[in-house]
């Protein structure tokens, strides 16, 4: 579904990736983890069409076709969605506006007021938000917690094919955490074909979104891929293991 092939990303003449290939098929979960500032984030911006975080050389092939060059709405329109890890407020576009403009992009069409009211609604309460929340701008004075719920409103709303979740659990108390990952994996029930990339630092979110291949980014490239118990081992031992030349 998604195959990254040698790429090499450069910010400011600073090799942040550095012949990075991976390659996530139809309906699995991969994580990725590694220290602080490695590029994990980057990647997803990249893969997202982020123009301050294209590849230098190296290609991103999605459902058989190189989008590297795609812009950003065109990738979310063939299906990829990512969960920011810094969410942004934009004051003066209400969520439930956003929402559905996101929506009507992403089918080409003017899906009905009813069906789309419905929908949202009942996103609400899945996850657990107030419904005023849909009639406040976007983000705007929301916590750390009510942004990544917000995210995941997003995605389930946009019902994506590949989903990148940047950090998803940074801010979310241990009773959201549950919710939202309660969300995915009804979603993924639903939609057998979805594939997911973690970015994460720890292993709860893992116990509830299981990764079939953890893997773990340092130097610019994956130096070692796993299975969940990777992600254990990292959280006793840290990462000073798992240096550039290991294997
Ligand atoms: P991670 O998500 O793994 O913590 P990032 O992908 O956010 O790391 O960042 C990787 C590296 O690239 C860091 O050293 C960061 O400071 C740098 N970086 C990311 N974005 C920019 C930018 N827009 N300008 C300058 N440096 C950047
Ligand atoms: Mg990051």
């Amino acid at each position: 579904m998604l195959k990254l092939e040698n790429i090499v990303l450069k910010i400011e003449d600073r090799i942040i990736l550095d012949k990075l290939n991976l390659e996530i098929n139809k309906g699995q979960i991969h994580a990725i983890m590694g220290p602080n500032g490695t590029g994990k984030s980057t990647l997803s911006k990249m893969i997202m069409g982020h123009d301050k975080y294209r590849a230098n050389s190296g290609k991103i092939i999605y459902d058989g076709e190189d989008i590297s060059k795609s812009p950003t709405d065109e990738i979310s329109r063939k299906g990829i969605f990512l969960s920011m890890q810094h969410p942004l407020s934009i004051e003066g576009v209400s969520n439930s506006e956003f929402l559905r403009a996101a929506l009507n992009s992403r089918l080409q069409t003017v899906v009905p007021l009813f069906d789309f009211i419905k929908d949202i609604e009942k996103g609400t309460e899945d996850l657990a938000i107030n419904k005023d929340f849909l009639h406040r701008s976007i983000n705007e004075g929301a916590s750390g917690g009510e942004r990544k719920k917000n995210e995941v409103l997003q995605l389930k709303i946009l019902k994506p094919k590949l989903i990148i979740l940047d950090e998803l659990d940074s801010g979310l108390d241990v009773d959201s955490l549950k919710i939202v990952c309660q969300n995915i994996n009804d979603y993924l029930k639903e939609n057998k074909d979805t594939a997911v990339l973690i970015i994460t630092h720890y292993p709860r979110i893992l116990e509830y979104l299981k990764p079939s291949y953890v893997h773990i980014l340092a130097g610019g490239r994956i130096v070692k891929t796993g299975d969940a118990s990777l992600a254990k081992q990292i959280e006793e031992t840290g990462y000073s293991s798992f240096g550039e030349n290991n294997e």
